[in-house]
């Protein structure tokens, strides 16, 4: 059960995730830091901590984490899942406050520049990122700047 007594917005992302996710499963974390030990991402930026995280969401802090650009540091490799001894849906967690994040115009400018170049061009970089002359050398073939069945379907979609 999602504490009343919260302010208002922390209490409506933790009843998001608890109707989706079973955010209630977060208090069952004993910081034993198996997550935080096997996590890539942590690897690379020593500040990034998937038990913090967890940590947060059991504080009742989840309008914080909205707020800071660590969840989008979270590579969605899944390790810290697998691992989690109390079964915690940690990176799916993630994803659902990224996606919280996104639906309250919080995420970070290069993720909707992003979302954008795969809505119009059906990838996530520009192709002319790729040098089409390295590719002939190689024997490759020319790719076209625009995937027209990742476009279609994501125009289907919305
Ligand atoms: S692995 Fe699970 S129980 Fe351990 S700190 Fe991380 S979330 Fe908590
Ligand atoms: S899913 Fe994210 S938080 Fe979990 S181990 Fe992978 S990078 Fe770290």
């Amino acid at each position: 059960m999602v504490d009343s007594n919260l302010q208002t917005e922390d209490r409506d992302v933790l009843q998001d995730l608890a109707e989706r996710y079973g955010v209630e499963g977060v208090r069952s974390c004993y910081a034993c830091g198996t997550c935080a030990a096997g996590c890539p991402a942590r690897r690379v930026n020593p500040a990034y901590n998937p038990r913090k995280i967890i940590r947060m969401l059991v504080l009742n802090e989840a309008k914080s984490l909205l707020e800071k650009d660590t969840i989008w540091l979270c590579s969605s490799c899944y390790t810290c899942q697998e691992r989690c001894p109390q079964g915690i849906k940690i990176t799916d967690l993630i994803t659902a406050l990224r996606n919280l994040a996104v639906q309250q115009g919080r995420s970070p400018s290069g993720v909707g520049m992003q979302a954008n170049l795969v809505r119009s061009q059906g990838r996530l970089y520009a192709l002319d990122e790729f040098d089409d002359k390295k590719r002939k050398k190689a024997g490759l073939p020319s790719l076209s700047p625009q995937i027209e069945e990742a476009v279609r379907l994501l125009k289907e979609e919305s």
